[in-house]
Order: C-alpha cells, then sequence, then structure tokens
C-alpha cells in the first residue's frame, strides 16, 4: 500500500512511496536519492551490489524532479531524514523530467522572483513555498467557517461589471458584446444591495481587480478580499468583529499549521485584543514626528507615515475618524461633526491590511455625497434603487487575503502570497 512519505517511520518494516527526485547522489558502491512529496522527504539507498539489475538501470537514469515510485525496506539510521530510509526492491520512473531543471527545487542554486514565477508550478513544489501555500489554505478555511459561525451569508457576486464602484480611473475595462463593460474593483455595491435584501449578514471571498499602474511590494492588480457586510451595525460593531476575525485566524495557524511555520522560520504571536484605535488627527501627528515628508490635514497616509505610526504602536491598530473627504461616497459621516465620517482602516504595523466603515443608508444623503465626489448618480441608479424601498442601517470592511498572509508570515513581497501572480507586467503562467 501507497504511504504519504511523512508515515514511513523507522518502525515500518516496509513501504511503498511515490514522490519527486529532489537530490540524487552517486558515491561509488552506493547511490542516494531523497525522494519528496507534499508531506516530507525520504532517503532511499541503493547498495549497488545488492539490489537487482532492473533497480539499478532505473537508478542509473533517473532525473532530479522526476516522478518515481519505490516499494522497498525500510531501515531505522540515524543520520538520515526523519530517521529512516528505503532499500528498493521496486524502483520505477513514473514520469521523467527534462535536465536541466529551470529552477533548482532544492534551493542550493537561490532564484529570483520572476524565475521562479515563470516556473510556478516547480518553484511550489519547494516545502518553503508549499508552506505558505497551506496557510494561506488555513487562512481561508478558518476565515470563512468563522464567519459562517457568526451568522453570515457567504454570497457570490458579479465580477463582470457595468459601472465602477468608485469611480475613478483603477479600472480594467473588457469587451462585453456590444458594451462596454469592467471587472469589478470591489463587491461593494453588491454586498450592500444585499442588505436591502433582508440577508442581515453576509460575506464574499473572491478576487477584486485593481488597474493600478504602480508596481510595488504590497499591490497586485488581481488580489483576493474578504468582503463583510452587517446589518443594524454600526463601525464599532463591524471591527469588533474584524479583530476577532484576525484574532481566530492566527490561533487556528498557531494550532494547525506548526510544521509549516517552523519551515518558515515564523514565530507567530497571536496580536492582543483590543486593537489600539487611534483617530487620524492623532495617527497624523504621530507620523510627523519622524517622518521627512510631513502630512498635512486631508492627506492619504503613505507608505512611510503608516510605517512610523506601524512602529510607534507595535502592533496590530484601527485609524478612525476620517475626514469625510478622502473617504469613498458611501461612508457615514458623524451627525454632529459631518467632516468626519465612521470609517476605518485596519492596520499591521507594516501596511493597511483592511477598509471599512458605516454606510450611508439614508437615499438622498447618498445622492449628495455621490454628487460632491463628482460622480453622477444617474450611472449608480441600479444601486441607489435599494435605498429607496427600506435599506437597514449596515457597515461592513474588505480584507486583503494576500496582504494578511504577507505579514502574518514576515514575506517580503506580496507575490508571495499568491500563487499566479497578476502585476504590471505579468499575465502568465
Ligand atoms: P492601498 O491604499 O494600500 O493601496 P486601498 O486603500 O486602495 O489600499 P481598499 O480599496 O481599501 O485598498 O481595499 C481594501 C483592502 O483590499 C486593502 O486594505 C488591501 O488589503 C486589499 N487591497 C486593495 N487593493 C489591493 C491591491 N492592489 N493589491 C493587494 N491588495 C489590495
Ligand atoms: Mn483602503
Amino acid at each position: 500500500m501507497r504511504l504519504p512519505i511523512q508515515a514511513v517511520t523507522p518502525e515500518t518494516e516496509s513501504a511503498e512511496i511515490v514522490g519527486w527526485v529532489h537530490e540524487v547522489r552517486d558515491l561509488g558502491g552506493l547511490s542516494f536519492f531523497l525522494i519528496r512529496d507534499r508531506t516530507g522527504i525520504i532517503q532511499v539507498t541503493i547498495p549497488k551490489k545488492k539490489v537487482t539489475a532492473e533497480v539499478l538501470d532505473v537508478a542509473r537514469n533517473v532525473s532530479r524532479e522526476s516522478v518515481i515510485r519505490v516499494r522497498g525496506r525500510v531501515k531505522a539510521i540515524e543520520k538520515a531524514p526523519g530517521g529512516r530510509e528505503l532499500v528498493p526492491e521496486e524502483l520505477e520512473v513514473i514520469s521523467t523530467a527534462e535536465s536541466p531543471l529551470p529552477l533548482d527545487v532544492a534551493e542550493k542554486v537561490p532564484a529570483e522572483m520572476d524565475t521562479r514565477l515563470d516556473s510556478r508550478f516547480l518553484d511550489a513544489r519547494k516545502p518553503r513555498v508549499r508552506a505558505i501555500f497551506f496557510i494561506r489554505s488555513a487562512v481561508t478555511s478558518s476565515a470563512t467557517a468563522f464567519l459562517a459561525s457568526r451568522g453570515c451569508i457567504n454570497i457570490t457576486t458579479p465580477k463582470i461589471v457595468a459601472a465602477a464602484t468608485e469611480g475613478g480611473t483603477e479600472l480594467f475595462p473588457i469587451a462585453y458584446f456590444e458594451k462596454e463593460a469592467f471587472l469589478n474593483q470591489s463587491p461593494q455595491l453588491y454586498k450592500q444591495m444585499m442588505m436591502a435584501a433582508g440577508f442581515e449578514s453576509v460575506f464574499e471571498l473572491g478576487p477584486i481587480f485593481r488597474a493600478e499602474e504602480h508596481n510595488t511590494v504590497r499591490h497586485l492588480n488581481e488580489a483576493t478580499s474578504l468582503d463583510v457586510e452587517v446589518s443594524f451595525a454600526d463601525h464599532n460593531d463591524v471591527m469588533e468583529l474584524l479583530e476577532d476575525l484576525i484574532v481566530h485566524v492566527y490561533e487556528y495557524v498557531r494550532e494547525n499549521c506548526a510544521g509549516e511555520l517552523a519551515e518558515l522560520g515564523v514565530d507567530l504571536k497571536v496580536p492582543a485584543k483590543p486593537f489600539p484605535r487611534i483617530p487620524y488627527a492623532e495617527a497624523i501627528e504621530v507620523a510627523n514626528r519622524t517622518i521627512e515628508e510631513k502630512l498635512t490635514f486631508g492627506a492619504d497616509l503613505s507608505p512611510a507615515a503608516e510605517r512610523a505610526i506601524g512602529d510607534t504602536v507595535g502592533q496590530h491598530y484601527f485609524i478612525v475618524d476620517w475626514p469625510t473627504d478622502i473617504r469613498p461616497y458611501y461612508a457615514m459621516p458623524y451627525p454632529d461633526r459631518p467632516e468626519f465620517c465612521k470609517a476605518f482602516d485596519m492596520m499591521h504595523p507594516r501596511m493597511e491590511l483592511s477598509s471599512g466603515a458605516q454606510r450611508i443608508h439614508d437615499h438622498d444623503l447618498l445622492v449628495e455625497r455621490i454628487r460632491a465626489k463628482g460622480l453622477s448618480p444617474e450611472s449608480f441608479e441600479f444601486y441607489l434603487k435599494p435605498f429607496r424601498y427600506g435599506m437597514p442601517p449596515h457597515a461592513g470592511w474588505g480584507l486583503g487575503i494576500e496582504r494578511l498572509v504577507m505579514t502574518m508570515l514576515d514575506l517580503g513581497n506580496i507575490r508571495e502570497a499568491v500563487l499566479f501572480p497578476r502585476d504590471r507586467h505579468r499575465l502568465t503562467p
């Protein structure tokens, strides 16, 4: 019976495994292979004089990264990985890998990001890379299970849309028969419409598309967003939901991905709740204490400002009470001081992870705000209509999954946290 490599222990008598040839070493009378599957690595030792001619013939010709099947006896041996080795009685090449390889999976030769991404299928064979995506899977599945446990309904909204969410130019136009259409930059308008449908709380895990020209280590042109919207909730309610979710996900990964965290050399610290709430005006002051290019009130936070504030706070935190002018039209102004609104950003010390707000649920105020942003309410009619037929108060947020994984695992580049990144220059594979 075929065993996962990890399940072969020094106590196992005989085993059959399949995997990829990680390394080949020939020491004259002995040759060694390391065979790798997604669970681990095992040494296969071939004493040339003691194996069959067929085994020897296959062993002579096998190339690195070929897929191979080995059946044989297991011997306890201290120096080998996992304290055991396999001596083959049968050896079969299932699929041959060409040489030379475009990429060294054993990582003896380091590769540039572009080289790695060009051969991502090979790059992802590396235990370190697999660990990132195993953890990403744990992040998304624990996050969505958490939201379901809080009564949120999992929805799917269209990615092909007729209008921009926030106006602006960061949209990819596409050809849609005889009409112009776009790839959606956010499910914002659709999740709000589901509040009018009485779903009360919804979430969506899906792609967002941003036609941003800049090429940075924390922007992608196709990213993954976890979006949440909750009725009869204000900004404070959904901030609590968000910090509960972050803490839950960190705890889940700590408990369920110990091997992967060790592979990555990450000692994961679960952030403490509650995350500090820092008003925008104070955040600007904190940043201006250290940064060169001082911010004036009403400016967006520069990356340098985000880092300066992050260094001061030293953990996840919220920036609250934003000037209404620099937030989207749907953010709810405070009734007693409408120049500020009930919007927030949730920050990791290194960068923004999430933006959210209590939304405007009053139709006329929303129209006024759309106009104030220089947009035309007519192009938002499909969105505005639900606000005329019983729209409950509501609030929500969008959380970038790649940035969550990137900051959790201290990765230097967001491209490490997505299998096939789309950026300014990359459209394949
Ligand atoms: P930034 O100012 O950092 O570019 P943003 O404020 O434009 O981000 P939002 O529109 O608020 O982004 O989107 C909500 C979240 O989605 C962000 O906090 C981030 O985690 C993620 N996100 C947005 N745009 C991108 C992108 N281009 N690449 C990766 N993640 C993104
Ligand atoms: Mn934002």
